[in-house]
């Protein structure tokens, strides 16, 4: 169990096998008091076909129907046109504000759900029940929901805390393993941003976690929420540094992420690996870390399977043109951005000056 503790509204995180099997047990305090007829379920049609089942056993056996609402998989359901979709099956439902929406998937479920309840009504509540790796550790704590736009992605969102997050570990056995070691990386990143004795950990246990064995999934998935709920809590809503620094890997990430079309070609958790990489082999070159640790990353990532050269990808391009969609960040502003950097393994901090020309001529470099 994690608490995230925060100034308005504090909510609770669950991590465990089998949390789906109970979870009308652990959603009480959202469903009963509320007198709801029937839960209103938005599922991946992935998740619903291998998870849905399981989900609803539980609440029949506390005597509630469910009311499911299956979204497409792929990042295209983060569209205009799924939300008005969606917001209008929940208003013909006759949602009011104290009700609770149940978001079953990934960060994509979970980002459309949480950006709906953020303006159904002006807020409703919702819970999260994360069924990827990366929306485990990552996507379905913290309160950040949005869809995307078509200058870019995760444009159009909102602040919106869940009131119950249940990361249910026995999801995990199904997701292709590419999905798996993608969202491996944001593991990797939580100890390489903040905790060098975990990176170490994850290291060594890449293989067990791969495999998906429940014990070592639960303290590796609960050690990640428990890093995240500390940071959130110290700034809910990045305007400090200790938000930000979740960031790391992620500006050069998104740069190949753009030029690769935000697709199969490449994963977000992959794109985020090669981020890593780069991030810190700009911070040797930067002598923050020396060239033997920022390659010490690059093995432990590849020994979990996860892609660390950019040259592999083929791409078409230049550094100027990656620096370029660096230029749209939520942060850039002039001729710098915002650049999460290594003062040591383990230890990231926000540096301010660095320019997109020193970016482009490193990452030509690179390719
Ligand atoms: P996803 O939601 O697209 O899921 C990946 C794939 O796995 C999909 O094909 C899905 O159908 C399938 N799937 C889901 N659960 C499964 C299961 N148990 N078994 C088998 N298949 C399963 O991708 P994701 O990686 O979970 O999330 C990516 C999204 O999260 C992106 O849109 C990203 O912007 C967002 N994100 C948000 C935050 C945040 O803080 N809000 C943080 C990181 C990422
Ligand atoms: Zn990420």
């Amino acid at each position: 169990v994690v608490d995230v503790a925060l100034a308005g509204r504090s909510y609770r995180v669950r991590v465990g096998a089998g949390l789906l099997d109970v979870a009308h047990c652990e959603a009480h305090a959202f469903i009963e008091p509320y007198g709801m007829r029937s839960i209103p379920i938005v599922a991946d049609a992935n998740a619903k076909r291998l998870l849905g089942e399981r989900l609803q056993a539980s609440f029949r056996s506390a005597g509630h129907a469910i009311d499911w609402y299956e979204v497409t998989p792929g990042e295209g359901s983060k569209s205009w046109a799924e939300l008005e979709r969606l917001t209008d099956w929940l208003l013909t439902r006759g949602i009011t504000r104290s009700d609770h929406v149940f978001a079953l998937g990934g960060g994509v479920v979970g980002d459309l759900v949480g950006f709906a309840c953020a303006i159904l009504k002006r807020g409703c509540g919702f819970v999260q029940l994360p069924t990827t790796l990366l929306a485990q550790v990552d996507s379905s704590v913290g309160g950040k929901t949005a869809i995307n736009a078509s200058a870019g992605k995760n444009l159009i969102g909102a602040f919106h805390q869940p009131s119950l997050v249940l990361a249910d570990t026995s999801c995990l056995a199904t997701l292709p393993p590419r999905e798996m070691r993608a969202g491996l990386a944001e593991v990797f990143k939580y100890g390489l941003l903040g905790d060098a004795e975990f990176f170490a950990r994850v290291d060594e246990s890449s293989e067990a976690i791969l495999a998906c064995d429940d014990g070592v999934l639960e303290t590796t998935i609960a050690h990640c929420v428990g890093m995240k709920a500390r940071i959130v809590a110290e700034d809910e809503r990045e305007t400090k540094d200790a938000r930000a620094l979740l960031n790391l890997g992620h500006t050069f990430g998104h740069a190949l992420e753009a030029e690769t079309g935000f697709g199969d070609r490449l994963l977000h958790g992959e794109a985020v690996a090669l981020g890593m990489v780069l991030a810190a082999r700009f911070s040797a070159r930067r002598d923050l870390i020396s060239l033997a640790d920022a390659e010490n990353v690059a093995d432990a990532l590849a020994r979990a399977g996860l892609p660390t050269e950019i040259s592999a990808l083929g791409l078409d391009c230049d550094g100027a043109a990656l620096a370029d969609h660096m230029r749209h960040d939520k942060k850039a502003g002039g001729g710098t951005i915002p650049f999460i950097l290594l003062r040591k393994l383990g230890e990231a901090y926000v540096a301010r000056d660095v320019s997109l020309a020193d970016v482009a001529a490193f990452m030509d470099e690179q390719l």
